[in-house]
C-alpha cells in the first residue's frame, strides 16, 4: 500500500494504473509514511491509499509531483498532519480540484508550544513563526505529535471519523480497526514508559539533527537537544554547533543519533568535533522502506525507543 507512491510517479507508470479497477475502494490520500500507516490500519482493505511522501522521506522540505496532482483530485479524503508540518498542500491543493473531505490528524492532539526564539536559538525555520507586528514573539506549533503516542490515538480516532463520514456504509468496520489498533497503542505506551523509567533520570539526554521528538520528550521524560530547530528547511551555524559541542562535551553525552530523513553529516560532524559517535539512527518524520526496522508506526516507536535506551545507557 505504501509503495503505491511509487507507481504515480512518471506519467508511464500513470497510464499503466487500471483507471478505476478498484472503484468499489475508497481512494484516499495521505501526506506522508507515518500517517499512512495509519490511515492503512483504520483503512484495511475498504480504502485505496496513496501516500505522498513515501519511506525516508522529508515532509518539511517536499515538491510535490503532478502524479501527486492527479492522487489529490482523485481522492474522496485527505488525510494530512497540519500544524504547518506540509508547507507545500496549499499549492498541490491550489494545482489539484480536491473535491473530498480534508481530514486534519493533529485536532484535538496534545500540543507543544514554544517561543520562536526556543529551541536553541533555532526558531527561525517555518513561514508561521514570525512575530507579529510590534507584538510579543509568535509561539510556534510543534507539529511532531505523532512522537507521543497518546496523540496517535487521537490521529487514529480523526481517520476513523473522517474515513467513515466520507464511506458511511462501512463506518463500524473503520471504527473496530480503529479501536483494536488503539488498544496496540496504548499497550505499546505502557511499555515505552516502563523501560523509560527505569532508566535513571540523568542518563536520558540526547543529541538529534532536527526538533522532532518535543513531543516525545514531553510524554515520556527524555531530554532532547537538537541541532536545528523543528524544521529540516533550517540549517545550523558554527555558532550553533560550537555550542552544542560543547554542551555534549559539558555534560558527557553519547547518545547522538543520526534521522533517516535528514542528512546525517551535521550530526556526524558534531560527534565527531565532541570526540563522540553516532549510536544510530532514529526514524523521526519518515517510516523505513517496508522490510526495514521501521516500517510501521508501531514498529517505528518500538525501534526508536531501543534505540534510545541503548544510546542513553551509555551516558
Ligand atoms: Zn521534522
Amino acid at each position: 500500500m505504501l509503495n503505491r507512491r511509487h507507481l504515480l510517479i512518471g506519467t508511464a507508470a500513470l497510464a499503466a494504473l487500471p483507471a478505476r479497477a478498484q472503484s468499489a475502494k475508497l481512494p484516499v490520500v495521505a501526506s506522508f509514511s507515518i500517517l499512512g500507516d495509519m490511515v492503512a490500519r483504520v483503512g484495511g482493505d475498504l480504502i485505496s491509499l496513496t501516500v505522498l511522501v513515501g519511506p525516508d522521506g522529508d515532509a518539511h522540505v517536499y515538491q510535490p509531483t503532478t502524479g501527486d496532482a492527479r492522487a489529490v483530485a482523485a481522492a474522496k479524503v485527505l488525510v494530512v498532519n497540519g500544524l504547518g508540518f506540509e508547507g507545500w498542500m496549499k499549492r498541490l491543493l491550489g494545482a489539484a480540484a480536491f473535491k473530498g473531505t480534508t481530514v486534519t490528524a493533529s485536532n484535538g492532539a496534545k500540543i507543544r508550544e514554544m517561543d520562536a526564539e526556543d529551541g536553541h536559538g533555532h526558531g527561525h525555520s517555518h513561514g508561521h513563526s514570525h512575530s507579529k507586528p510590534g507584538g510579543k514573539p509568535a509561539r510556534i506549533r510543534d507539529p511532531h505529535c505523532w512522537q507521543d503516542l497518546g496523540n496517535a490515538k487521537v490521529y487514529v480516532r480523526n481517520i476513523a471519523a473522517g474515513l467513515a463520514a466520507a464511506d458511511p456504509a462501512n463506518a463500524s468496520a473503520y471504527n473496530a480497526n480503529a479501536g483494536r489498533y488503539t488498544a496496540e497503542l496504548d499497550a505499546l505506551d505502557a511499555r515505552v514508559r516502563d523501560e523509560i523509567s527505569a532508566l535513571p533520570v540523568e542518563k536520558r539526554k540526547v543529541i538529534t539533527s532536527h526538533d522532532a521528538f518535543g513531543h516525545f520528550a514531553a510524554a515520556y521524560g527524555v531530554s532532547f537537544i537538537s541541532a536545528v530547530g523543528i524544521s529540516t528547511e533550517a540549517e545550523a551555524s558554527a555558532t550553533d554547533v560550537a555550542k552544542i559541542v560543547r554542551q555534549i562535551r559539558k555534560e558527557r553525552v553519547k547518545a547522538i543519533f543520526v534521522e533517516n530523513m535528514a542528512d546525517p553529516r551535521l550530526i556526524e560532524q558534531i560527534a565527531k568535533e565532541a570526540d563522540g559517535a553516532v549510536g544510530g539512527k532514529l526514524y523521526a518524520d519518515a517510516l523505513s522502506p517496508p522490510g526495514g526496522p521501521a516500517d510501521t508506526y508501531l514498529k517505528m516507536f518500538e525501534h526508536n525507543t531501543r534505540t534510545l535506551i541503548e544510546g542513553m545507557r551509555k551516558n
